[in-house]
């Protein structure tokens, strides 16, 4: 072999050895706990009506599609949260019985459920945005606060306007953890409907959620400081937080 083929040797095993050392480096255990024990409260997802039950419709633009849009941002955005992990109830255009949503819901042991809506009314000039909360629910029912929480935190994201937290004996009601209906809009007023169909409409309203969930988790946390997320028990409702 000439020194060609020496220096042409030495140039590939150098290549290798480097080639060696980025695989190592690049597989090495992240030093940083990837399975972190500290647990997240899983976050229920439902986005209201699907399938067969289209929920509000004006033109082509149908209810069950814009609340799984909304859904899906809210999980997108809730993906990397270190405090919240979601849990969806349907991913796609599909029907799924009111009880099941519940039942899927407790299965994955999420600690708050918020179902999604879109709002219709004879109406056109009627707008804003509305929670709800089963009217069978305590004063002390943490969902009130809940309610209010995201209610402001969306109507703040989004510009859009705060009709209060309403109440009516709900679906909600099969479950004892916090669950609210969002009617985010009303799919019947023609400005509000173009916002609703608008991508980056949806972000802010997928982002006003989020506010509100970190907020009524850190009055969780300091109401409930020793307990961890999977508790349900109760915790005191402002007085301000319930409107007919
Ligand atoms: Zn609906």
């Amino acid at each position: 072999m000439n020194r060609r083929g020496y220096i042409t040797i030495a140039i590939l095993v150098l290549a290798a050895a480097t080639a060696v050392a980025l695989v190592l480096v690049l597989h090495r255990p992240s030093s940083a706990p990837g399975g972190r024990s500290s647990a997240k409260y899983v976050i229920a997802l439902d986005a209201g009506h699907g399938g067969k039950d289209p929920g509000g419709v004006v033109g082509d633009l149908l209810e069950k599609n814009v609340n799984l849009a909304i859904v899906k941002r809210v999980q997108a955005q809730m993906e990397s949260d270190p405090k919240m992990r979601p849990y969806v109830t349907r991913t796609v255009d599909v029907y799924i019985p009111l009880e099941e949503r519940i039942r899927r819901a407790e299965e994955a042991k999420a600690s708050i459920y918020l179902t999604i809506h879109v709002n219709s009314f004879d109406l056109p000039e009627v707008v804003g945005m509305e929670t709800w909360v089963d009217s069978t629910r305590k004063d002390a029912d943490p969902s009130w606060v809940l309610a209010s929480m995201v209610l402001e935190s969306i109507s703040a994201a989004t510009g859009g306007r705060n009709r209060g937290v309403r109440s009516q004996e709900l679906y909600l009601q099969r479950t004892k953890m916090p669950a609210i209906a969002v009617e985010v809009g009303y799919i019947t007023n023609p400005n509000e409907r173009a916002l609703l169909a608008d991508p980056v409409y949806q972000d802010k309203i997928a982002l006003g959620i989020l506010n509100g969930l970190h907020k009524f988790i850190a009055y969780l946390e300091e109401e409930q400081a020793p307990v961890g997320p999977a508790s349900s028990s109760a915790a005191k409702a402002t007085s301000t937080s319930k409107k007919p």
